[in-house]
């Protein structure tokens, strides 16, 4: 067999959270010296930093800022749960605004104390109470479908046709989806649901990394690309026959690589995006 052909690094983007035991600013100075070109700010990295001037660090050092992850939590059964999540989100709107990106991943919420039906509807309603404050900032909302594992209390949005339903139903330029392998791998209506995205314009995001198997922890157990059963390559063709041309993010949590050595691990990530990104 052929071997697949590398990738150069020019469309790496790394989630702070990939690297957690690192601060930003350490996080910064090892991206870019590795050649890695982007950025997704997880909002606890940005903790007692000035937002602001963290924005500019992040683009003296070459890294264009991807994303900021993450909104959305909109349902509660209790309505003052949900003014706060509302808040909430009108503050990450701001904070992606002083930061210099323009675009929000929304893990979307869900509460177990209700039907999954609710919780879509007051996502839905969340959404479009925060719209308008995201057409003034200039930042774009994407609608990131969760594996159903995470339906009790994470995302009741758990396909991608869900995600593309409800950007469909919102029918806003400020609105639309991303795509994670490790939350969607399993899909046989992946493909479809993907060109879907990409004929409407809202295919925002593209996340990497692999599905363990066996899986031991249900949140902090992700693997490194081809470590897993995700056919990676096959799904990011889909994604650029759907017309993306955005950076790919590695977006890993483990409890087993943050006790690695940082530097080691982020060694290991660009060596398998190369090969099997
Ligand atoms: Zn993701």
């Amino acid at each position: 067999m052929m071997p697949e052909p590398l990738n150069n690094l020019e469309r790496l983007c790394i989630h702070s959270i990939t690297t957690k035991p690192w601060t930003i600013e350490e996080a910064t100075i090892n991206y870019s010296s590795k050649g890695v070109h982007g950025i997704t700010v997880w909002r606890d990295a940005l903790t007692g930093r000035n937002i602001r001037q963290t924005g500019e660090m992040l683009r003296r050092h070459g890294l264009k800022t991807v994303s900021l992850c993450r909104g959305g939590f909109f349902p509660s059964a209790e309505p003052a749960k949900r003014k706060q999540a509302v808040d909430d989100n009108r503050r990450a709107i701001e904070e992606a605004f002083e930061l210099g990106t323009n675009l929000i991943v929304l893990v979307c919420g869900a509460d177990p104390a209700q039907p999954l039906d609710d919780s879509r509807k007051q996502i839905q309603d969340g959404i479009l109470s925060v719209l308008p404050d995201a057409e003034a900032a200039g930042v774009r909302l994407a609608i990131e479908p969760l594996h159903p594992m995470y339906a009790d209390t994470r995302s009741a949005i758990n396909t991608l046709a869900q995600a593309n339903d409800l950007a469909e139903l919102i029918n806003s330029p400020w609105a639309g989806v991303a795509v994670d392998v490790y939350h969607l791998w399993w899909d046989p209506n992946l493909e479809k649901e993907i060109i879907r995205s990409g004929n409407n314009g809202t295919l925002l995001a593209f996340h990497v990394c692999d599905w363990k198997s066996p899986t031991m922890d249900m949140l902090n157990d992700r693997g490194l690309m081809g470590e897993g059963c995700i056919p990676i390559r096959k799904i990011r063709s889909w994604v650029e026959a759907a017309g993306f041309k955005g950076f790919i993010e590695v977006e890993i949590f483990s409890d087993r690589y943050w006790k690695q050595d940082q530097s080691v691990f982020l060694q290991d990530i660009i060596t398998r995006y190369k090969q099997y990104v």
